[in-house]
């Protein structure tokens, strides 16, 4: 099935007409919603594995929002080598510039500036005219020209912006050397066929040169970012902003993984396409549910656990006859492991790492070595190795909250009706040996008294979760918990086949990634100012 309105001849594309570029922003407009936020080794990590997906521009972060976000944004731009490094900044000369610095050591920069364009926020938020919008956002654009290889100009809640006017901002930002040009739907407000229209009018009234891109940012509050999303494509953009499983502000932005898809599965609909390498889909989805401790809902669209799971009677036996029966894509196409070889105690080191590659797990020599003697000992322990168990063994390896402490000792004993004491005892790096007790409501919580204690750390729990791994009453069990001080959420995992010390785990791998962060930024403070003002 074509579709007979698609652009064609796409006059706002300067590479293959139908190339739709992917805008990632899971590290700046995802990484700043609550309960996502990414310390900096699991942004760089993140960072990694976006370049490996192939998007082609990464929003890393708004430097000016914190010391921190700086120094993020400027270690990914460091690490990216063929895709464009991205950082966000207001129309102000301190944000433009602080940007420009952040993106200094990247292959191909671009600074990503925005600006509100509607009445409303003229009028409330920035108390500015239209003129004063205007040479506001030229000034943004020509400071930025000189300081990165390209620009982005943005006009936020661009789709309440009266379109004349915006037309009138977005000329005169690409006249001053901006070559993307970015309407978001900041409020999430629109339907596809008004962003359509609006998309259409746009790029026959904006003046231009040849170069120049339209980009869609479209949000989830009525459940129709992808939807929008593609209907600006449809209407001739050729960027679009997302994020990987869709998180950000609020319901989130439109997910990555939807609109990769959609372009690829109705190729001959749309007649554009992206350079995603879709078979790295389902890794990055997971890296990022592993990094920010937020599961993936079951029923997500491309990643969730049951988007190829065919349960129904009926559906299965059409599965067998022929897999298009109700498979409109392979589950491969996305990176889902094709076979559901199950691994036990005669499995050797290569069938190990080939199985945990598939799942999406970065592993190196090392990692190996420890990752299959859990894998031996957890063998004998149980008939068959399941995917969840091989995750949890990777999960729970953690190597991001690897030292300075270690645990040697922990005891528990629980007291009927009386709560339960825990004893521990850590090792530090620097040589220190430390014993603590404590009393708890239950074995968990005297658990984490006794590690608060040992460690002079505050453990203050907003989330934990217990749940059995795999299959069979001899499953393992994942704790997953989650903490808040210092103004951020810290997450540690833990997996043993005793539930208390898989609890122990991920509360010393917090108490480690607390201790790393201070030890890193002793210089600035740990809190982080999210109160720059909305952003696009
Ligand atoms: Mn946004």
């Amino acid at each position: 099935m074509t579709n007979p309105q698609h652009n064609e001849s796409s006059e706002a594309g300067d590479v293959a007409a139908g190339h739709v570029r992917i805008f990632d922003t899971t590290l700046r407009d995802g990484e700043q919603t609550p309960g996502f936020s990414m310390d900096r080794r699991a942004k760089l990590r993140m960072a990694q594995m976006l370049e490996a997906l192939g998007v082609d521009v990464l929003e890393a972060g708004f430097p000016a929002a914190s010391p921190d976000d700086f120094a993020a944004v400027a270690q990914i731009a460091g690490l990216l080598k063929t895709t464009t490094a991205c950082a966000l900044a207001r129309c102000v000369p301190g944000d433009i510039d602080g940007a420009g610095r952040a993106l200094e050591n990247a292959q191909r920069s671009r600074i990503h500036v925005f600006l509100s364009t509607s009445p409303l926020h003229r009028e409330h938020k920035l108390g500015m005219s239209r003129q004063q919008v205007l040479d506001a956002a030229v000034a943004g654009v020509e400071r930025a020209v000189r300081l990165a290889h390209e620009v982005e100009f943005s006009a936020e809640d661009a789709m309440r912006t009266e379109p004349e006017f915006l037309a009138e901002v977005f000329s005169a930002a690409a006249a001053a050397g901006a070559t993307t040009l970015n309407a978001p739907d900041t409020v999430g407000y629109l339907t596809p066929a008004e962003i359509a229209e609006r998309f259409a009018y746009l790029i026959a009234n904006v003046k231009r040169g040849r170069r120049v891109v339209f980009s869609s940012h479209c949000h989830n509050d009525l459940g129709l970012a992808v939807a929008n999303s593609l209907a600006a494509v449809g209407a001739g953009a050729r960027q679009v902003e997302c994020t990987i499983n869709g998180i950000g502000e609020r319901a989130g932005n439109a997910a990555l993984e939807e609109i990769v898809m959609a372009m690829k599965v109705r190729g001959a609909w749309f007649g554009t396409d992206t350079r995603i390498d879709t078979r790295k889909l389902y890794p990055a989805s997971r890296l990022l549910a592993e990094l920010t401790g937020q599961p993936v809902p079951r029923n997500k669209a491309i990643v969730g656990a049951n988007a190829f799971a065919h349960e129904s009677g009926i559906h299965q036996h059409g599965m067998l006859k022929h897999r298009g029966t109700y498979e409109i894509m392979r589950p491969e196409d996305v990176g889902i492991a094709e076979t559901k070889l199950v691994l036990g105690k005669h499995s050797g080191r290569a069938a190990l790492r080939q199985r945990l590659e598939a799942l999406g797990h970065e592993i190196d020599e090392a990692a190996l070595d420890e990752i299959f003697a859990r894998f031996k000992t957890l063998a004998d322990q149980k008939r068959e190795i399941h995917d969840d168990d091989l995750d949890a063994l990777a999960r729970g390896r953690d190597p991001d909250a690897a030292g300075p402490w270690r645990m040697t000792r922990l005891d528990t004993s629980a007291h009927l009706a009386a709560g339960a004491s825990a004893s521990v005892k850590l090792v530090h790096e620097d040589g220190r040996e430390v014993a603590e007790a404590a009393l708890g409501d239950g074995p968990v919580d005297a658990v984490l008294r006794a590690l608060e204690r040992a460690t002079g750390t505050t453990l203050e729990v907003t989330r934990f979760e217990i749940r059995a791994v795999g299959e069979g009453a001899d499953a393992q069990g994942e704790a997953r918990l989650t903490t808040r001080s210092a103004a951020r959420d810290w997450h540690g995992h833990g997996v043993s086949t005793d539930i208390v010390e898989a609890a122990a785990q991920a509360a010393l791998a917090i108490v480690n990634r607390i201790a790393r962060h201070a030890a890193d930024h002793t210089a600035t403070p740990v809190t982080k100012s999210k109160q720059l003002g909305t952003t696009a």
